[in-house]
């Protein structure tokens, strides 16, 4: 037939046209490799050249012609985008995140998610470009998952490093926290939800240590609210458990009470975790939208740090401002892993208000073994202008309190096991002399 043309079935697009949110919104910033790279240690390597930058790999192991699945790594490696993505500056982060923690919002319930389009029964995880990250590592891991739980009407988020085992076996990190007492208290397998690359709102949630009892998603639902106006929606699996409807992979699974090898892995620190007995999980289904992205978290890299580090800001912020009125802001700086060293900044009332903060800033972050204490002048997201409030208010002897065997983190390789030293920096200006210590902007 003259001037027919037969319609294509494969519609060829270009990778960055077809993302999914919410790696849509970044599509300037994402470096595209499109070449087959192995998603063992090659993936990992590229990515650690520049480890505050996101890289997507449309092809990892030759994946992208058969199964469609991406890999992305160091996506919320900058405060920036993770503000962005929740819809607020990087400025309202902590104390967002703090109010959300206080009152938690609603979810709204949806029939059906994006993620539901698609599901695999025949699960063969080792078929997957999931990332194994450094040589000496114990094997392909999940390091950006989250795990929901549910029990007597109690729902659980939290985060847990997964290491592939086999066609559906991974052996999980578990401590004994929340996800630990449900497994514990289940009579057989505990049925759970693995959720993948989603809203970092969910995952800041996940890492925020919230009491027994408070539904992680809740308080993202609130920290959304008061970003982009709009809270969280959750589906039910088959499975009962119910997730957020934006997720781009969900794995349908069970933590069993069988017990394999776990590890060794590269913690915050970028040191090695030792080789633990932990339990199994087995994998029944996976859903997942339309050509997925798997996010993995280059261990020790910036998304690493943001994700564990940063939600620990808000609780450091609340203790802070029981004993302070007027609390500019709470940071861990990366250079200290967004775990082990911190500034806060305050407006002092009266002198010796600075020592006080540092001990409730310790109390509240029992990892942190160094924190500086800074007028509401300095700028905390700028590590010159910290070190600059150093050099210029603070004295060694005068200002520094030093606790010896203070319980610390056992992932800082100077401590003596768990007993660390603990130093806090009063680099605020003293109360009632402005003038000697102003820095001169005209
Ligand atoms: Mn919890």
């Amino acid at each position: 037939m003259p001037g027919f043309k037969p319609k294509s079935k494969v519609m060829p697009t270009k990778p960055a046209q077809t993302l999914p949110e919410p790696l849509a919104m970044f599509e300037q910033e994402i470096e595209v490799v499109e070449r087959v790279v192995k998603s063992e240690i090659e993936l990992a390597r590229i990515s650690r050249k520049d480890t505050s930058r996101p890289c997507l790999f449309t092809n990892a192991d030759g994946k992208e012609q058969v199964l469609g699945w991406k890999v992305v790594t160091g996506l919320w490696a900058r405060r920036e985008r993770i503000a962005k993505a929740i819809g607020m500056d990087r400025t309202k982060l902590t104390s967002t995140l703090l109010e959300a923690m206080r009152h938690p919002g609603t979810l709204a319930r949806a029939k059906k998610a994006p993620f539901m389009k698609n599901s695999i029964r025949n699960v063969d995880l080792t078929q997957l470009p999931i990332p194994k990250f450094f040589k000496k590592d114990g094997g392909r891991y999940f390091t950006a998952a989250m795990v929901v739980a549910e029990m007597d009407g109690v729902r659980n988020v939290s985060y847990h490093r997964l290491m592939v085992t086999g066609k559906d076996r991974m052996s999980i990190r578990i401590v004994p926290r929340h996800l630990y007492s449900m497994f514990r208290k289940a009579k057989g397998d505990l049925k759970v939800a693995i959720i993948l690359t989603l809203n970092p709102a969910v995952m800041l949630s996940g890492a925020m240590s919230v009491a027994y009892g408070m539904d992680e998603l809740t308080v993202a639902s609130a920290i959304l609210k008061a970003g982009r106006g709009k809270g969280l929606a959750i589906v039910r699996l088959p499975n009962g458990i119910s997730v957020p409807t934006d997720c781009q992979i969900v794995m349908e699974a069970r933590i069993t009470k069988e017990e394999a090898d776990e590890g060794p892995f590269v913690d915050i620190t970028g040191t090695y975790d030792p080789v633990r007995k932990q339990p199994v999980v087995k994998v029944d289904k996976i859903w997942h939208v339309d050509g997925p992205v798997l996010y993995g978290i280059s261990p020790g890299a910036h998304d690493h740090y943001l994700m564990m580090g940063m939600p620990r800001e808000p609780i450091i912020l609340d203790s802070v401002q029981k004993v302070v009125p007027r609390v500019g802001g709470v940071r861990l700086t990366e250079g200290g892993c967004c775990w082990l060293h911190g500034v806060v900044s305050i407006e002092q009332q009266k002198d010796g208000d600075a020592k006080n903060a540092m001990m409730a800033a310790f109390g509240a972050h029992p990892s942190m073994k160094r924190v500086v204490i800074v007028d509401p002048d300095i700028d905390i997201y700028d590590d010159r202008q910290v070190e600059w409030a150093l050099a210029t208010r603070f004295q060694g002897d005068r200002d520094m309190l030093v606790i010896h065997g203070a319980r610390g983190s056992t992932l800082d390789p100077s401590s003596d096991g768990d007993k660390t030293t603990k130093v806090g920096m009063d680099a605020t200006k003293p109360v009632g002399n402005a003038t000697d210590f102003e820095r001169v902007t005209e």
